[in-house]
């Protein structure tokens, strides 16, 4: 400094004072420039730009909002996004300065109000009198008692390798209200918001699609936990890319162990590894039925190829279907065909050789008696007809999704128990059937018919099925609202695993030879529970021993509750 010379002319002083005062204004605006974009600079560097969750957006747009405020001195900050569906700009929590409650009342149409402008123009927009300015909304601007505003688009921008935008898209908007210290917004806080919300657009674009990704990526994989086929993918090299539970299970297989291994270490049945060496060698799908020998089951199993975009083989899926069910119910039938032709032979038969041996006396060899004898015979065996081909015409109906109709009149339970157990002794010696059912037991509505047709078939079977005889009893008891009727055989019993199948089509009990002796066509049961379910009953095995017997009981409502489409659907067929 001892070197300068000092201007000895106060006028000049004053000047060069001046000239270095302005200087240093400047200098001093523009460190305060720098300072602030440090800041932003910094606040930027702290925001993650992969945000993979839910809290984990809030939180960092929460950060980010704080920032904001401190940057530009607002008193609130709040982001704004636009929901194609309805098409509004919603408020994005969090927000500052802003409840959840004023925040649900400031969603607005895409092109309403500030917000609306900015979002639609892509240009930011400044106010400093928020009440005079016509381009705000007033019910809002006193909701929140804004004074003055920025409001600054959030875009995002697709750049190419040389930086260049090639692509914008406005995703909503970024509000600041109230500056500070009662001061006005200006250029630079416009600036500043801008680069600020570019940050958060990016933030909030990544999270969206990496959230929704997941969550796709999730759902995909319960969905392929969850389903009941199962399902193996494998590599071209053979490993194995993944394996659902369904297969697991299927194939007995510990799923967690197999990825990344070779199927054919990993899965034990060869007919699998086939399915697969099949698929590579043709290079197309394939389709085969696999039994599993050690579980008795049997799968339709199918593959198919999945490529790249090259077209080149990526991996295999093969999907696994159980239909062991299917393939014993397709047995199921072709044996009762041939059973029910049989059956309705066997009576036929014996009609047509009494009624020949009858047509053949000329000579009246036959005492009354015989004759009486063979005319009965033949009454049974008529009857005996009536019953399966009912039998088989109820089965068609139900079948067919047409349901059983009911034809609802007064129902006097002992008499009609009597009546059918009068009639099945008829055609039997060796079993004592008879009803408790006291005289005075009370009267049901219900269908005459489909009740007689009930107690035939359980009374019938528990016949049938007690080769050795014995007491066939029915029994019942006043419920109140319902009546349970009970029918207990001293026969053959039903082993546990088959108490619930017994009620399905054609399920036959086979364990035995004294089940196998007894000829039947497996539709009894399975009409009996429809019967009693038309009635909004129901019909179940309540208790059987092995060599003991059994005891079926239904329970029928006094008063059934008859749906409408029952009774139309009566109408309609005209009973
Ligand atoms: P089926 O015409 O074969 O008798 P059902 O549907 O009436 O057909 O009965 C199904 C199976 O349930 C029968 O094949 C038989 O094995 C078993 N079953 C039914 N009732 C009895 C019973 N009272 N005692 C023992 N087994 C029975």
């Amino acid at each position: 400094m001892a070197d300068v010379a000092l201007p000895e002319d106060p006028d000049n002083l004053r000047k060069e004072l001046e000239r270095y005062r302005l200087v240093v204004s400047e200098l001093q605006g523009k460190i305060s420039k720098l300072e602030e974009d440090l800041d932003a600079a910094a606040t930027m560097a702290e925001v993650p730009t992969v945000v993979v969750t839910q809290p984990e957006l809030r939180q960092t747009l929460s950060r980010l909002i704080k920032k904001v405020a401190m940057i530009v001195q607002a008193e609130k900050v709040m982001l704004m996004l636009y929901q194609a569906e309805p098409g509004e700009l919603t408020v994005l929590q969090p927000a500052l300065g802003v409840s959840e409650e004023q925040a649900s009342q400031l969603s607005l149409r895409a092109d309403e109000g500030v917000s609306g402008l900015v979002f639609t123009s892509n240009k930011p927009v400044i106010y400093n009198d928020a009440l005079a300015d016509e381009r705000t909304d007033k019910g809002k601007i006193s909701l929140l008692r804004i004074r003055n505003g920025i409001c600054v688009p959030l875009a995002i921008q697709q750049r190419d390798e040389e930086e260049r935008v090639v692509d914008e898209r406005v995703i909503g908007v970024m509000h600041a209200f109230n500056k500070r210290y009662d001061q006005d917004f200006n250029d630079d806080d416009v600036r500043l918001l801008e680069m600020l919300a570019d940050q958060a657009a990016a933030v909030i674009a990544n999270a969206q699609l990496y959230i929704e990704l997941t969550e796709k990526k999730q759902e995909l994989e319960e969905t392929f936990e969850s389903i009941h086929s199962g399902v193996i993918v494998v590599s071209p090299r053979g490993s194995i890319r993944l394996v659902n539970p369904a297969a697991s299970r299927m194939l007995s297989l510990l799923s967690e162990e197999l990825v990344g291994r070779p199927i054919r270490d990993s899965i034990p049945e060869p007919k699998v590894i086939e399915l697969f060496d099949e698929t590579w060698k043709q290079n197309k799908e394939v389709q085969k039925e696999i039994a599993i020998e050690s579980d008795r089951r049997i799968y339709q199993a199918e593959t198919s190829i999945m490529g790249d975009e090259n077209g080149e083989m990526h991996s295999v899926v093969a999907i696994f279907n159980d239909i062991t069910e299917l393939r014993q119910v397709e047995r199921m039938k072709t044996a009762f065909v041939s059973t029910v032709s049989h059956e309705l032979r066997t009576p036929l038969t014996s009609i047509k050789g009494f009624i020949a041996t009858l047509i053949d006396d000329t000579d009246g060899i036959y005492d009354d008696e015989t004759r009486f004898e063979f005319y009965h015979i033949i009454d049974q065996e008529c009857d005996r007809l009536t019953r399966l081909i009912n039998d088989l015409l109820n089965v068609s109906r139900i079948e067919s999704g047409r349901g059983i109709d009911v034809l609802l009149s007064q129902v006097n339970l002992s008499e009609l128990a009597a009546n059918v157990t009068k009639m099945q002794q008829g055609y039997t010696d060796r079993h004592n059937i008879y009803s408790t059912i006291p005289e005075d037991f009370p009267l049901i509505q219900a269908d005459a018919d489909k009740v007689q047709q009930i107690l035939d078939n359980l009374i019938g079977n528990a016949v049938k099925y007690s080769p050795q005889g014995g007491d066939v009893v029915v029994s019942a008891e006043d419920e109140g609202e319902t009546i349970r009727i009970d029918i207990r055989d001293h026969g053959l019993g039903i082993p546990h695993h088959h108490w619930d199948k017994i009620f399905q089509r054609f399920h036959m009990v086979d364990d035995d030879v004294d089940h196998k002796a007894v000829k039947g066509t497996g539709i009894g049961l399975y009409l009996v529970k429809h019967l009693a379910q038309a009635h909004g009953g129901d019909v179940w095995l309540d208790w059987s021993e092995v060599g003991e017997g059994s005891r079926f009981a239904i329970r029928l409502p006094k008063q059934p509750n008859i749906d409408d489409r029952t009774k139309e659907s009566a109408r309609a067929i005209g009973r």
